[in-house]
């Protein structure tokens, strides 16, 4: 039997982003859908592979969502300070959180704990219905826009969001074009156990082949890594036997932590930047990664997404009159958020090109500027901030 569904908006992917644009839209008043493949598991067990550097602005998003209170706090790796250095010269770079008098300077977070809080959040949340099935057909017309679930399953809607990730089917559907460039890197993602204490200190190590982050867990002697590296050697790191790795990844972190051992499965994952031309288009908007994906190396990636989601409520929220689906009023949302990810993509390619080789100016300019760097308060207050996404201008510009 067809079954059919009316709402304000419906949003494809159910993930971390798509998930918080869900709440805070059905927060503001809207009537809601979102329709994911599958509801996210609670976490249980060792921590999972997959986790996330969440920074201040998403954790206020998410505790403006009733989402953070949701977390399991013996899960949470929250971090205190971060430290960066160059493993060919003598350049490094030190941030605390008391620099700025913050309790800390952000959390390591496994993905399905942040989707599945957002998950029981949306369970109680008025005006927000979870469709768990995936669309068969789309339409976008004058007025709707129209899904077909593949449990038959009708729904139209005044706006339509593509939540549903890097490969997103809503994007190919509506044939918005997409740039795109191998990074040139996989990452491989892994917990590991630290022989000494990580401190609650966030580590990264620019390796010549490329960086290797080691994020800490809750528990002090365990760290999740992302190590991106070009894809032999990435597969060469994840197929060699454990205690090989853990030689390797002990002598590549300079025994900082002395040695290093491997705690889980590897995964890798290629890298590649992404960037849709629209974010917007009558009747559609475009968020999280399925508009945008960036190298991991500064761990922004679904803080961007988060930020997407929260222009985007914002937006429509305050022009509750009008019709959300109004490209002009939607172009508000794809102007500033198209600026905070240009932004970050080139952010990343200058930090990958100075990182990259061995040349010896870049190696000059690594070891004189992060050092220079370190020493310059004021500087150096400016880029916490801004990693904490607390620095960040709204770009969002209110002209109708
Ligand atoms: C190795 C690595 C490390 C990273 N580390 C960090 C970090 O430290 N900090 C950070 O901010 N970011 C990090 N990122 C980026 C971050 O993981 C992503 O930006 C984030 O997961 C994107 O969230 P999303 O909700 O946009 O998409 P996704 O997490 O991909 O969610 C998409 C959702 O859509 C659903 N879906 C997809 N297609 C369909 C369909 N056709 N029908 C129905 N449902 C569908 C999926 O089931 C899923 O639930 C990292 C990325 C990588 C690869």
């Amino acid at each position: 039997m067809l079954k059919t569904g009316s709402v304000d908006i419906a949003i494809v992917g159910g993930g971390m982003v798509g998930m918080a644009t869900a709440l805070g839209l059905a927060k503001a008043g809207f009537q809601v859908a979102v329709v994911d493949r599958a509801r996210p598991e609670a976490p249980s067990g060792e921590p999972d592979l997959r986790v996330s550097a969440i920074n201040r602005a998403s954790e206020r998003w998410l505790r403006e969502l009733g989402a953070w209170q949701r977390l399991p706090t013996e899960r949470l790796g929250p971090y205190g300070a971060m430290a960066v250095w160059d493993k060919d010269s003598l350049g490094k770079i030190g941030f605390d959180a008391a620099d700025l008098n913050e309790p800390n300077l952000g959390h390591i977070i496994e993905n399905r704990a942040i989707a599945h809080a957002l998950w029981q959040a949306a369970k109680d949340q008025p005006g927000l219905t979870q469709y768990i099935s995936a669309p068969k057909a789309m339409a976008l017309g004058e007025r709707e826009a129209w899904l077909t679930l593949e449990d038959d399953t009708l729904l139209s809607a005044r706006l339509l969001v593509a939540a549903d990730g890097a490969h997103s089917w809503v994007r190919e559907q509506a044939k918005v074009p997409l740039v795109f460039r191998d990074y040139g890197h996989h990452a491989l993602v892994a917990t590991i156990r630290t022989q000494r204490p990580h401190d609650q200190v966030a580590r990264q190590v620019f390796l010549p082949d490329g960086p290797l982050a080691l994020l800490p867990l809750a528990d002090p002697h365990q760290c999740s890594i992302v190590w991106s590296s070009p894809p032999k050697q990435a597969e060469a790191l994840s197929q060699c036997d454990a205690a090989r790795f853990g030689q390797q990844l002990t002598v590549a972190t300079d025994t900082r932590l002395g040695s290093l051992t491997l705690d889980s499965e590897r995964a890798v994952f290629p890298l590649t930047m992404r960037y849709a031309r629209d974010f917007v288009r009558p009747r559609l908007a475009l968020m999280g990664d399925a508009a945008h994906t960036i190298h991991p190396l500064a761990g922004q990636g679904v803080n961007l997404g988060f930020g997407d989601s929260q222009t985007l409520v914002e937006v429509l929220s305050q022009a509750k009159e009008r019709d959300p689906g109004d490209l002009k009023l939607l172009n508000r949302y794809g102007r500033a958020r198209k600026a905070a990810a240009q932004e970050m993509l080139a952010a990343m390619d200058g930090f990958r090109w100075l990182f990259a080789g061995n040349n010896p100016v870049k190696k000059g300019i690594r070891d004189l500027g992060l050092n220079l760097v370190d020493h310059a308060a004021p500087l150096k207050k400016r880029l916490l901030s801004h990693a904490l996404g607390l620095g960040l201008q709204s770009h969002v510009s209110w002209n109708r």
